[in-house]
């Protein structure tokens, strides 16, 4: 069994208020990667250029690296982004396509067979390419708000290919236009989905699907540092826990909260790097009896 993913390989330059990092390496793929490769072999596909020098993080816990395609005399994606004092909010300054503007995905025989795929926030054609090529047997997907606003009619053609969407849940009201998160989150399932995650940052995460929704809280942490990538090391953890659990959703959004947690205690890749299953244990238990519910008549 492997999860495929494809998505941006990247450098960031990120300020918050307790620090800043010049150039680290980030992406949504690689945010991904490190989280789901605690639970099955994880396949990458993106490209880089001739600054990456980072190949050695992907392979982090045996991720397979054959699909990283390196583009001579192109630039890795570069993003810059600064976090308002609370960390709830988030100005992209620059963004740098670099090589991945004239990006064509060409998946190996490897990473088509995977039985999972995940499509972290790029171009929604080039996911949809991505998909078409695959035979993976669940597929789940990101988005951002920049491709409802400029690409909308290819986002929701590439939802319809999909079985689950996790987008933050601002995304879900935009591309819906729905103020309401469970009419919005029904929206999308009828586009074709059958399981939506609608991320809520600080306050966790709500699944929501034709007869059940779920929520959890974020793990309750006094330090939080950078949350980049929170979003993509959910879905790392949700994803990576389903490829061997089919249909576990509930103990999935454990295992993404908890590996969210730790990313955002350090900045970029920092703690997910060195994070140990143990770790990841001690966090799930912890919120199962966190939100343990019993009520005596
Ligand atoms: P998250 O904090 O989970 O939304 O993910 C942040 C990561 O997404 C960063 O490491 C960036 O490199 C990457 N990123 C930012 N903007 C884009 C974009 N337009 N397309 C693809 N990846 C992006």
């Amino acid at each position: 069994m492997s999860v495929t993913v494809v998505g941006s390989i990247a450098y960031d330059r990120v300020r918050t208020p307790f620090g800043e990092r010049e150039r680290m390496l980030g992406g949504a793929a690689t945010h991904f990667a490190l989280a789901a490769s605690f639970f099955d072999e994880v396949r990458l596909v993106g490209p880089v250029g001739d600054d990456f020098a980072d190949l050695d993080v992907l392979r982090t816990r045996g991720s397979n690296v054959d699909d990283v395609e390196h583009v001579v005399g192109g630039e890795t994606f570069f993003w810059h982004g600064e976090y308002g004092w609370d960390l709830n909010s988030r100005d992209t300054l620059e963004t740098r396509l670099g090589v991945f503007e004239s990006f064509d995905p060409k998946l190996s025989d490897a990473s088509k067979a995977a039985d999972t795929l995940f499509l972290a926030n790029i171009q929604p054609d080039v996911q949809r390419a991505v998909r078409e090529q695959s035979r993976a047997s669940f597929v789940a997907m990101d988005s951002m708000n920049l491709w409802i606003e400029i690409a909308r009619d290819s986002l929701v053609a590439t939802i319809s290919m999909v079985d689950c969407v996790i987008l933050n849940d601002a995304e879900l009201r935009q591309l819906t236009e729905k103020p309401n998160l469970i009419s919005a989150a029904r929206e999308v399932l009828a586009m074709g989905p059958s399981v939506v995650v609608a991320k809520q940052g600080e306050y966790g995460a709500a699944l929501i699907t034709g007869d059940e929704f779920f929520s959890l809280p974020a793990y309750p942490l006094e330090t939080v540092v950078d949350p980049t990538g929170a979003g993509d090391t959910f879905a790392g953890g949700f994803v990576g826990w389903l490829a061997g659990h089919p249909g576990d959703y509930r103990a999935a959004m454990a295992y993404g909260t908890a590996l969210a947690s730790y990313n955002v205690e350090e900045f970029g890749t920092e703690r997910v790097q060195r994070l140990t299953r143990e770790e990841i244990e001690d966090r799930v238990q912890h919120l199962g009896a966190m939100t343990r519910l019993t009520i005596s008549a």
